[in-house]
């Protein structure tokens, strides 16, 4: 074996799109091609001695923003223990300020931007000669129709346990300036007939849960209700084994005849993640992203209502020329449209975003490390953004979970956001701690803060009941009793045994 394509995702059920691109398009060299995947946290001494068990030539890294750190330390221990081996890196975390990395100078090569052609035609050179003069290489960007589709080697085990990606279009047209995606020119559309066809197949071998990574899902309308029409025919051929499909839209293009589609996919069978980030329009402006609030709104409050699809909906925190009181109304208003759950993100400084033309006039403060969260501005101090940091993950827990549905009106009541910082801030003060927090103690948590804010203890009991969270609690805690009641069994029939 001469190449090895590895990368560390996030999770086993994120299955790498990028990593199978290459490999499509290796050409004559996909024969002597391998992928491997590893997981984030696997150690890597593991993940070297993993790798040199191909007794790879040349080894191709996909670096993300989530894998950079534990890739870096991985590149530095494959080059001492076996320094022949060249690696290649590509992929968005080193396409940009590449050579100031410290990743870059453990490396033999890297390739910014798109690496479907480029990689391939690096290793021949690497292994033909004349060996390469330059270390960076920036990724040529052919017609899609040039790129080999990558479906057909998502193996059974990737459609029988994985996440499966697929795009049907590449970039974006807007230019949000804290997005990467800002960046392209415009986005591309794939040969839609050629790409449904690949669906066709994936669908015939068993996958039922795809996920679009296109960044507007919703931007051609026409080529939209294709792709849905696909999956509704699908849904209609076999109702009792039905698809999933996840997409991403923008906000505020939703035209009569995309609602006429979507209103048709029953519950559990459709997913839209859907960015709003804010909802000041001065913010919007200084980030140079383009929305229609109303419409914008308007849409979301249509979807939530006439729809089963379920509804994530991203807000970001940090953003340039936002307070917490603005940030507070975007969120409140976000609520009342009924999304089924808020993404809470913290504003990253990704690299090679223009966000950070704004720096010195907003005094923004990132964290050097990956992810490259904010951590303060001129209107967000460092300790309020360490209180949003933990009302995303507490958000996350309550809210997002769906484990407390019933409860937490009662929380947010008629200010979500104020309420839920109060919640939030208590219980940092009476757990320190935003993670690991058991769902029992959770709901008496949550019992006692709404107890303590005048609620009626019984009324409180009884909605928490009703949720799975209570639920669940209280099944763990009749359980904990009864194996608790066993236990004390077995000591007194020991002791019984003991004092015959
Ligand atoms: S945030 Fe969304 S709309 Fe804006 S540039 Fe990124 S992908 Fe495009």
């Amino acid at each position: 074996m001469t190449i090895l394509l590895a990368t560390l995702n996030a999770r086993y059920s994120h299955a790498s799109l990028g990593l199978r691109y290459l490999l499509a398009n290796m050409g004559d060299l996909q024969q002597a091609t391998q992928l491997h995947e590893f997981v984030l946290g696997t150690k890597p001494a593991e993940v070297v001695e993993r790798v040199l068990a191909y007794r790879p030539r040349i080894v191709g890294f996909g670096i993300y923003i989530w894998n950079v750190e534990e890739t870096e330390r991985i590149v530095a221990l494959l080059k001492r223990v076996a320094p022949e081996v060249v690696v290649v890196l590509g992929g968005p975390e080193i396409s940009h300020e590449t050579a100031e990395r410290h990743i870059t100078q453990l490396a033999d090569y890297v390739i910014t931007g798109w690496g479907d052609i480029t990689f391939a035609s690096l290793c021949r050179q690497i292994l033909d000669g004349p060996k390469p003069l330059m270390k960076i290489h920036a990724g040529a960007q052919p017609p899609l129709s040039e790129i080999k589709l990558p479906y057909a080697l998502y193996t059974d085990a990737d459609i029988a346990h994985r996440t499966l990606y697929v795009e049907a279009s590449r970039g974006c047209p807007f230019k949000c300036e804290f997005c990467l995606s800002s960046l392209d020119k415009t986005a591309w559309p794939f040969e839609l007939d050629a790409f449904l066809a690949e669906m066709e197949a994936l669908h015939a071998r068993g996958a039922r849960l795809f996920k679009f990574v296109d960044r507007t899902f919703n931007l051609n309308i026409k080529t939209s209700l294709k792709i849905m029409q696909f999956f509704l025919d699908k849904l209609a051929a076999a109702p009792e084994d039905p698809v999933y499909a996840h997409f991403e839209l923008v906000p505020d293009h939703l035209p009569d005849a995309l609602k006429d589609a979507i209103v048709q996919f029953p519950p559990g069978t459709l997913q839209f993640e859907i960015g709003i980030q804010s909802f000041n329009p001065e913010v919007q402006t200084l980030v140079s992203r383009r929305q229609d609030d109303e419409k914008a709104a308007a849409n979301i409050r249509w979807l939530a209502s006439h729809s089963h699809a379920h509804l994530h909906v991203d807000l970001i925190a940090g953003l340039p020329g936002e307070d917490l009181d603005s940030f507070a109304r975007g969120f409140d208003k976000l609520v009342a449209l009924g999304p089924h759950e808020i993404q809470f993100g913290i504003l990253k400084r990704l690299r090679g975003t223009p966000i950070i033309r704004h720096t010195d006039a907003y005094k923004m403060v990132f964290d050097p490390y990956p992810p490259y969260s904010i951590l303060a501005n001129d209107r967000i101090d460092f300790a309020t953004m360490q209180r949003l940091v933990r009302f995303s993950r507490y958000w996350d827990m309550v809210a997002n979970s769906g484990r407390f549905a019933n409860t937490l009106p009662l929380i947010l009541a008629d200010a979500p956001f104020a309420n839920f910082m109060q919640l939030s801030d208590w219980l940092y003060e009476k757990t320190d701690a935003t993670h690991r927090i058991a769902l029992e103690r959770l709901v008496a948590l949550i019992a006692e803060w709404l107890a303590a804010r005048g609620m009626d203890a019984v009324m409180v009991e009884a909605t928490l009941d009703s949720d799975y969270a209570g639920q669940m609690s209280k099944r763990h805690l009749r359980m904990k009793a009864q194996a608790a009641g066993k236990a004390d069994a077995a000591v007194q029939r020991q002791a019984r045994h003991q004092a015959a």
